[in-house]
């Protein structure tokens, strides 16, 4: 067991609260042997924040952050993202010395205890502008100057798209170019929009995914139902639904 690496999450609300269970069990069931922590901000019911604990190593409790940055998320079209700055106070868990940030929209498929083995800053391109990282899924290093640095860079050059993404790849600016070991395989953060923007090859590698995110506005818990077209997204979002039964068993009778 090494107690000083950790899978980190973050929830803002009792809604993501659902995401966050599911992904603990996931990583849970495919054996991880490092801790799997999540940050909460303090506006979380006590009913949640109990569920948390029975699944979670740790739950820390931090400030919400918001970027208030109406103009750039409304581009964007998701005004509700200016609370992911609260994402990087992931640095400030120094008890760690290397961490997996997983988005609480993340559900794993199996082990992945392998991406500890790359360095600051690893992620996934994103499919919308693949020289930029997606923020859902990075390596990184906890510490209280890259934090500080990190807080510094948002108050004086904020985020292009209002939200923790726009920021971290502004600071982490030489991820596209500097060093392809810093770039984890898109397996590892299968976002699913791509099977819209590229089908046949989400049909030819979508079953190798290690982590899908069910990123973008309407999640698997949402009341709208993922639109999918795919037999492949929706075994995945019929996994997600799966674990969300083994993580919530029914009220006793
Ligand atoms: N998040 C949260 N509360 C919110 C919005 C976001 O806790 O109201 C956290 C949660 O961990 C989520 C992450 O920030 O997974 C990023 O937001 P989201 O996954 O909705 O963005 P997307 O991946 O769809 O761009
Ligand atoms: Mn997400």
């Amino acid at each position: 067991m090494s107690a000083g690496e950790a899978f980190v999450t973050l929830v803002t609300t009792d809604s993501y609260c659902q995401g966050a269970m599911v992904l603990a069990r996931s990583l849970r069931r495919h054996g991880t042997t490092r801790h799997i922590v999540i940050m909460v901000t303090p506006n979380i019911s006590e009913k949640s924040r109990l569920a948390l604990e029975n699944v979670f190593d740790e739950v820390f409790t931090v400030d919400l952050m918001d970027s208030k940055d109406q103009v750039h998320l409304s581009v964007l079209g998701r005004p509700e993202l200016g609370v992911t700055y609260t994402k990087i106070h992931c640095w400030t868990l120094t008890q760690y010395s290397k961490c997996v940030f997983l988005d609480a929209d993340t559900l794993v498929l199996c082990n992945v205890d392998e991406l500890f083995h790359r360095d600051e800053l690893s992620a996934a391109p994103d499919p919308g502008w693949p020289d930029c990282f997606n923020s859902g899924v990075f390596v990184f290093r906890p510490s209280l100057l890259t934090h500080s640095r990190l807080l510094d860079h948002a108050l004086h050059h904020g985020s292009f798209d209002g939200g923790d993404q726009g920021l971290l790849n502004s600071f982490f600016s030489s991820w596209p170019v500097e060093d392809i070991s810093k770039h984890l395989p898109f397996i590892y953060n299968l976002c699913a929009s791509t099977i819209y923007s590229y089908l046949p090859a989400f049909q030819q590698f979508g079953h190798n995914a290690k982590i899908v995110h069910f990123a973008g506005a309407v999640k698997p818990w949402s009341s709208q139902t993922v639109d999918s077209n795919s037999y492949d997204m929706e075994r995945f979002t019929s996994l997600w639904w799966k674990e969300f039964h083994h993580a919530t068993p029914p009220a006793p009778e």
